[in-house]
């Protein structure tokens, strides 16, 4: 069976460094891993619409945004398809078929829409297409028959919910559609990265992020007026490196030779958290390592981007053509998932004889 994934992004702003470590660092290794034999990256506009409907120019500025982001974080588009969700209308089609096959409290029981509907407090009044979104996804991965979904936990009850459709339709209309897998990330850290404040997921919408495209100055202020451990008022106090944003930064970016560049006088990150949390290590210096971390992984990522910021309509280019080649694959699969469900009436021969015999 052939190897292929499917993830992407909600244009909502630009992408931050838990989407990063989440996900896109992760698709620019499987990318370049060489054993993929299609890999799709979806910019989620139609998604992004079922919660921004009345701010359509916000989805509609952050689409090239996305593209910058993936394309200078080493998205390649001669390996990876760059695509546009709503340039691919065969998508909602697909939706529209599985609603059939889910049930409203199935979704009500969705432990990420939960929580989603109530970070917007949406209250009495969700727009159906958000409360939908988890069928639309699945929609998205089964396109492209999609194994592989490389992305951050939240992402979890959806590609569950995936599953399940692809079990139901393919024991109610015959083995049409692929099951696909999330890959989450190996690093514990990494799974749900905390804002810059110590809350439980940076988030475009929280307003507690580190973006890529964020300049060196930007970066730096934003470490040192980061949450760290409330308790920790003396550079002597005892500290704890649990929930102290700092310590989980440092566990999903830093690697064995920062230690020696930065000369910060421990061999690794487990005897510099054993310092704090005996009591002598200033948070100061711990940040001021943590730029120097960050610095360094996010200095190439800018620097290819401020190219890339040169050719706006080269990177519309690529997009348009990754759609074009999107829905070409898509339409595909809906083909067969017309056939499958007995819709294709004028491709079907041998409907229109029968019905042709019954009436002779
Ligand atoms: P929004 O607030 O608009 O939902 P978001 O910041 O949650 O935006 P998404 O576009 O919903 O970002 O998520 C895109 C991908 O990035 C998903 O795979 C998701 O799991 C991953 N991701 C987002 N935020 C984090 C995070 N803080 N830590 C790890 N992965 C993340
Ligand atoms: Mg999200």
């Amino acid at each position: 069976m052939s190897k292929i994934i499917l993830t992407g992004d909600r244009p909502t702003g630009k992408l931050h460094i838990g989407h990063y470590v989440g996900s896109l660092r992760r698709r620019v290794e499987l990318q370049n891993s060489g054993e993929f034999d299609k890999i799709y990256i979806m910019i989620a506009d139609a998604q992004a619409l079922t919660d921004n409907a009345e701010n359509p120019e916000k989805v509609r500025q952050n689409i090239v945004e996305v593209a910058l982001d993936y394309l200078s974080a080493g998205l390649d588009p001669a390996k990876s398809t760059l695509f546009i969700q709503s340039m691919v209308p065969e998508l909602t089609e697909l939706t529209f078929y599985y609603m059939n096959l889910v049930t409203v409290s199935r979704v009500q029981r969705n432990p990420t829409i939960k929580s989603e509907l109530q970070m917007r407090g949406f209250g009495d009044s969700i727009p159906v297409g958000f409360f939908t979104y988890p069928i639309s996804q699945a929609a998205d991965i089964t396109a492209f028959k999609a194994t592989v979904v490389p992305a951050g936990e939240d992402q979890m009850p959806m590609v569950e919910q995936t599953q399940e459709i692809v079990h139901k339709f393919n024991s109610v209309y015959g083995e049409t559609l692929v099951e696909p897998k999330i890959l989450l990330p190996e690093n514990q850290s990494c799974l749900r990265l905390p804002g810059t404040d110590g809350k439980a997921k940076m988030s475009k919408s929280l307003g507690n992020c580190i973006y890529l495209s964020d300049e060196p100055d930007v970066v730096k202020t934003k470490v040192m007026s980061m949450y760290t451990d409330p308790n920790h008022i003396n550079v002597s106090d005892p500290g704890q490196v649990e929930g102290n944003t700092v310590f989980t930064y440092l566990d999903a970016f830093s690697k064995p030779g920062h230690f020696e560049r930065y000369n910060i006088g421990y061999a690794n990150l487990d005897e510099m958290k054993d310092h704090y949390k005996r009591g002598g290590l200033g948070d100061v210096k711990c940040k001021k390592f943590l730029i120097n971390v960050l610095e360094e992984e996010l200095a190439p990522i800018r620097e290819r981007r401020h190219a890339w910021e040169k050719d706006i309509p080269g990177v519309y280019e690529i997009l348009r053509k990754g759609s074009e080649e999107a829905e070409r694959v898509a339409a595909e699969t809906l083909s067969d998932v017309r056939k499958a469900m007995k819709i294709n009436y004028f491709e079907d021969g041998a409907l229109i004889t029968e019905q042709a015999e019954k009436y002779r």
